[in-house]
């Protein structure tokens, strides 16, 4: 079943996008902002997203970016774009959509588009998308299992294999205490070994690298005397 997320604020646009498309026999979702797209796609990878690129909360490019990041090229995008933004739309093409239309646009070429963007698309490999997971985010930290990639206010933080595998396994369990001996069994033999020994230096330079100020951490923390453990803290929390 083909299923498209159409990504548009204005409400009268993406009500007769959505009408056109369904009228295909397509499965349709709208999402309103790129906030709410995110946990569409969170919740369903989609066939195909029709993204609108001038949108509140988080802007198109900002989306599609984190598309390309998270389900590397296999999820096919297309974004509607004004006539009179040409550089968004060059710059949403370099950064990997798989083509655009531009507003003022007539539903029928839309669906054209999105039928010829679908064929040239491979069969979906369901491996690929059973294993798309749900990025962490813990404003402003964001740790994306997909892409192996780690965010602090939208600045990505260049983690060694051993420390995102650190970072990702503690963070799944907020909370909980987790020995150097726990954490070794559980990150070990993904990358380069760590040794049990060396866990103490890693979580130092992972703290390094991801707390805003190491000294006073809000996500990492160490227990003395037990281990580690992870606080699902956001700044806005921490402050209040
Ligand atoms: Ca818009």
């Amino acid at each position: 079943m083909i299923n498209i997320l159409v990504v548009e604020d204005e409400p009268a646009i993406a009500d007769v996008v959505a009408l056109f498309l369904q009228r295909e026999g397509w499965h349709v979702r709208v999402s309103y902002d790129g906030q709410q797209a995110l946990n569409a796609i969170s919740e369903q990878l989609p066939s195909l997203v029709i993204l609108d690129l001038k949108l509140p909360k988080v802007h198109g490019l900002e989306l599609l970016r984190h598309l390309r990041q998270a389900t590397d090229s296999f999820l096919p995008v297309i974004i509607l774009t004004d006539r009179s933004q040409e550089k968004d739309r060059i710059k949403g093409l370099e950064m990997g959509a798989d083509d655009y239309v531009s507003k003022p646009f007539s539903t029928a070429e839309l669906v054209s588009r999105a039928r010829a963007v679908l064929r040239r698309m491979p069969v979906q490999n369901p491996m690929m998308i059973a294993q798309y997971k749900r990025p962490l985010q813990f404003d402003p930290l964001v740790i994306d299992p997909n892409s192996r990639t780690v965010q602090v206010a939208q600045r990505t933080i260049s983690l060694t294999a051993t420390e995102f595998d650190l970072l990702y396994f503690l963070a799944s369990h907020p909370r909980q205490i987790f020995t150097r001996e726990q954490l070794f069994e559980n990150v070990r033999g993904h990358h380069q070994q760590p040794t049990y020994n060396t866990i103490s230096v890693h979580m130092r330079r992972l703290r390094q690298k991801v707390e805003p100020d190491p000294s006073k951490p809000i996500w990492v923390h160490t227990v003395w005397g037990s281990g580690y453990k992870f606080e699902a803290a956001t700044v806005e929390q921490r402050q209040s």
